[in-house]
């Protein structure tokens, strides 16, 4: 490709993780010309490839791998297919149609056809968490941990305090074992473990003591973390560590979409798309965990594949132009949904195929009851549910008939009353 192509790609994806690799790989099997993916890191891979635990891949390539070797796989299979991939590449904005990024040889700008944000998601820091104290070394988020342990090969600590009891917690355990670390404790709000079963049993296999209905107070200690404070209603107490490990409480990396002026989204942290994964902006798409915290590598794998089908066919034939949306209420217990974006054309016809053909819900506390679906009063759709915050939940919509008066959705779980 000439330097002129690459600057005027058709389509510029923002972000090499399994999504943006996925999306960008897709996008030339369907024969778009040029596809050209800036990460701002010196590898692709995204978050996988800070993770020497498995399993990877199986969507993906029908085996199971360690992140490691699955990003370099996406990266091998990107490459063959002729993606041009530019690391070292951070993007500052993306306004106007045009995307300016930072490379080693200085500023560079783009004017793509179509952009693809794959920007991923983070994990909370301590200042996002407003945990006081002093700022010893020995405070990190799992994706430093991972990098230290597996990449690096080195311990930053040997007896942390972790803070959190999503799943991505137990596999924080898991790097902190396989890095001869023992973790001192756990530290988790609500009364029992987020991660699902039979995930969360896992500190109490390894005699892994967790605070519930507790929270991080202080944190303190000379040049190293020597002691944080837990808080509980019993009271305040003090545990010797010489770490501290912040897990989950996942957030969309959505700085880019903010600067583009995307609206975003409450619920998820996200850009509000619609089932094409096409943003506000029709010339600019959004794919992977930027959509919502937290899925799978192979979620956002194949997610990220549908919508790479739609930004082909908007290159190709163009997609339908965005009709009036229904507005969708969400009652209480009910964290996130997407795509936020429907029309009814979207949900109830599938004359095209749509890159996101379920409403995927997550929700924001343990709930068991009906989950309903309707609109202006009449249900669409409803299920029993038992269900946790880290369980992924699907309406498909293709068979959804949305009245044509309908002026609302609305979502709710009707609670089961206590037997
Ligand atoms: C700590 C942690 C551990 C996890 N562990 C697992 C696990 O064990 N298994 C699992 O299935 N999922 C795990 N996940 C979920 C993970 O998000 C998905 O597996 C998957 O990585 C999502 O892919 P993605 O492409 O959306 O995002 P990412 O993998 O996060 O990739 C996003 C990429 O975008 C790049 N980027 C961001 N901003 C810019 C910019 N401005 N310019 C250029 N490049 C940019 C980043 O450097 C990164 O490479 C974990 C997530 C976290 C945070």
């Amino acid at each position: 490709m000439s330097a002129a192509e690459t600057m005027a790609p058709d389509v510029l994806v923002v972000g090499g993780g399994p999504a943006g690799l996925s999306a960008a790989t897709t996008l030339r099997e369907l024969g778009v010309g040029r596809v050209v993916l800036l990460e701002r890191d010196t590898v692709v891979g995204g978050i996988p490839r800070h993770c020497g635990h498995s399993p990877f891949g199986m969507r993906e390539f029908r085996r199971i791998l360690s992140g490691t070797r699955y990003a370099a796989r996406l990266e091998a299979r990107a490459k063959d297919r002729g993606v041009e991939i530019l690391t070292r590449h951070s993007v500052l904005s993306v306004q106007d149609g045009a995307v300016k990024a930072v490379s080693p040889d200085g500023p560079i700008e783009f004017r793509p056809r179509r952009i693809l944000l794959a920007t991923g998601t983070r994990e909370a820091s301590r200042a996002a968490r407003l945990v006081s104290g002093e700022r010893p070394l020995g405070i990190l988020n799992t994706a430093a941990l991972q990098a230290y342990v597996h990449l690096e090969k080195l311990a930053p600590f040997r007896r942390p305090v972790i803070v959190g009891t999503e799943l991505v917690a137990m596999s924080a355990i898991l790097t902190c074992l396989s890095g001869g670390i023992r973790p001192a404790a756990m530290i988790e709000p609500n009364a029992r473990p987020t991660a699902r079963f039979p995930f969360g049993l896992l500190p109490r296999l390894l005699g892994i003591p967790v605070h519930y209905r507790s929270e991080i107070g202080t944190i303190s200690g000379k040049g190293r973390v020597q002691e944080v404070v837990v808080r509980s209603e019993a009271g305040d107490r003090s545990i010797g560590c010489d770490g501290v490990l912040f897990t989950g409480a996942f957030t969309p990396e959505s700085a880019l979409a903010r600067l583009a002026g995307l609206p975003i989204d409450a619920g998820s942290g996200g850009p509000v798309v619609d089932a094409f994964g096409r943003t506000r902006d029709g010339a600019i798409f959004a794919a992977g965990n930027l959509l919502r915290p937290v899925e799978t590598a192979g979620w956002c794998w194949a997610e990220a594949r549908r919508i790479a089908g739609s930004i082909a066919h908007d290159l190709e034939s163009g997609l339908p132009a965005r009709q009036a949306t229904i507005p969708l209420r969400i009652g209480a217990g009910i964290k996130l949904v997407l795509p936020q974006e429907i029309d009814r054309r979207g949900i109830g016809h599938a004359d095209l195929p749509r890159a996101l053909p379920e409403l995927q819900l997550r929700l924001s506390e343990r709930l068991r009851g009906t989950l309903i679906l309707s609109a202006s009063g009449a249900v669409l759709w409803s299920r029993a549910i038992a269900s946790g915050p880290e369980r992924r939940i699907l309406i498909p919509t293709a068979r959804l008939a949305i009245p044509p008066a309908a002026a609302e959705l609305t979502l709710q779980v009707v609670q089961s009353k206590a037997p």
